[in-house]
């Protein structure tokens, strides 16, 4: 039933990684499988036995053709500077050529202790991996670029954090699982080649157009190429009102998807400053900063580079710095893009940019619901809603910046129903709401998995109404507010 696997970084050279077979859990069920996921990455489903899935994506047994490897990389966690995190719980069992041909990823996480581990019981619990299953599945629905998730398998061992919990392995798949911080482990050492082959890797894996680039302009177009999928990934995170949460440069993707669901979590009342992690003290990681965190991030990409940029150093890090600059107004416009789309225009104007800002003014100071708000101005194109205005506990911002609004539409190409019409489809009315998902996490510990089917359900198509389902669009009641997540991955 398993795909071939095609393997590549389990081809590099050995210090890129440490040989590693995942540890046998003691009783492996299947509790999740994404059927379409593996239809997509070549499974024979025909020859689907959930058994025998249980054995794979535990890691109780290696399938034919892999070749397990925890990977080496290093990495800035809030700011400081980490010169060997690596795989400390996940094993790559290899790659797989998809139906479409690309190459993809295949990991184990919760696999066990591997040599990175640094003294943690390298699993995973079941909450966190449910969640990342239910979140990363509904990015991708939502049109995000995101790491997917292939299947969750409860171990019927415990796994202690703040108190003991069932513990789960997670089956990732990933365009690839190169990070900022791959590059950076290497840079660390001095190893100007290994970087240069990760760079190349990069390139032929996520890159191909840059194949032709000479060796001279390649490795800062590398760079500017990643900096363009960073800008338009968390453009559309902003667009959600997702909060990564850890988004440490060992959390960010060469390839430019999400990885790594930890304390992540969706905003209910508009705000900027909004925080969930319990260990982000100092709110580095808030919503607003996201996107200069992202920044921030490919500065550290492109000082591994410095020595492959330009044999003057001095010029190198000129000539590098001038790119990362060049990814503000990037952000700037693939932002602004989401947001034109998100209030129903397709045409530009010079003053969207200002009707936008005003709109979540308006947003913030009625401490509105960010999901609702954009969902339910769809339905008050032509006249102001109820629906609308009672998702703000004072609407006078909202009720002067609707006529401003209405009169930038007229200016549109399509009528009203067209308008509203686009609206619901950028506009999502499910998402995973943080206390839903607790909710179905907290209903699966104690073996109740209904509550995660019927909200993995719900996700599945989050810009229809579903009859029956009016409750999962709502934000929490004031009792079962989230405005904590903790990590305890
Ligand atoms: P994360 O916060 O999941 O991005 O992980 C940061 C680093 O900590 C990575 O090197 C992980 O492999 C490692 N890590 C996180 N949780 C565990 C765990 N339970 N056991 C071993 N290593 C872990
Ligand atoms: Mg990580």
């Amino acid at each position: 039933m398993f795909p071939e696997f095609t393997l590549r970084y389990a081809r590099l050279p050995e210090h890129f990684f440490l040989r590693f077979d995942p540890v046998p859990v003691k009783a492996p069920r299947l509790v999740a499988f994404n059927r379409p996921l593996a239809e997509e990455l070549g499974f024979d489903l025909d020859a689907f036995d959930a058994d025998q899935a249980a054995e794979w994506f535990s890691g109780n047994a290696v399938p034919q053709g892999a070749e397990p490897v925890a990977q080496a990389y290093a990495g800035h966690q809030f700011g400081h500077f980490n010169p060997r995190l690596g795989d400390g719980r996940a094993v790559l069992l290899g790659e797989v050529v998809d139906r479409a041909g690309r190459l993809r990823d295949i990991q184990l996480k919760g696999a066990g202790m591997t040599p990175f581990s640094r003294g943690a019981d390298g699993r995973a619990p079941l909450g966190p991996v449910l969640r990342e299953y239910l979140v990363s599945e509904a990015m991708h629905v939502m049109g995000v670029p995101t790491t997917r998730a292939l299947a969750a398998v409860t171990t019927g061992e415990r796994v202690f954090r703040r108190v003991p919990e069932p513990g789960a392995v997670l089956t990732r798949v990933a365009t690839s699982h190169l990070r900022v911080g791959t590059f950076q482990y290497f840079a660390a050492r001095d190893d100007v080649e290994a970087v240069r082959t990760l760079a190349e890797m990069a390139i032929e894996r996520h890159y191909p157009e840059l194949a032709e680039v000479d060796e001279g302009e390649r490795y800062l177009a590398l760079v500017e190429a990643v900096a363009a999928r960073q800008a338009r990934l968390v453009a559309r995170w902003m667009g959600l009102g997702f909060i990564h949460g850890v988004m440490n440069t060992d959390n960010c993707s060469i390839a430019g998807e999400t990885i790594d669901y930890g304390p992540c979590a969706f905003m209910e009342a508009y705000d900027p400053a909004t925080v969930f992690s319990s260990i982000d003290e100092g709110g580095r990681y808030a919503y607003r900063n996201q996107p200069w965190i992202a920044q921030w991030n490919l500065a550290r990409l492109a000082e591994t580079l410095i020595p492959l940029i330009d044999d003057d150093q001095e010029r190198a890090v000129a000539r590098a710095t001038e790119l990362i600059k060049r990814y503000e107004p990037l952000y700037e416009a693939e932002w602004l893009a989401v947001m034109r789309e998100k209030l129903g225009l397709a045409t530009e104007e010079e003053g969207d940019r200002a009707l936008v800002d005003a709109f979540l003014e308006a947003m913030q100071a009625g401490r509105a619901d960010f999901t609702l708000a954009f969902r339910r101005l769809g339905e008050a194109v032509e006249e102001d809603a109820p629906a609308l205005l009672e998702r703000f506990e004072s609407d006078e911002g909202l009720r002067a910046w609707l006529p401003r609004w209405r009169e930038r539409l007229a200016r549109e190409d399509a009528g009203p129903a067209a308008i509203a019409e686009r609206m619901r489809a950028v506009n999502p009315l499910y998402i995973p709401r943080n206390h839903r998902v607790e909710e179905a996490l907290a209903a699966a510990a104690e073996d109740d998995f209904a509550p995660f089917e019927t909200l993995r359900e719900v996700l599945a198509d989050p810009f229809t109404e579903q009859p029956g389902r009016e409750a999962y669009a709502q934000p929490a009641p004031p009792t079962e507010a989230v405005f904590r997540t903790f990590c305890g991955t």
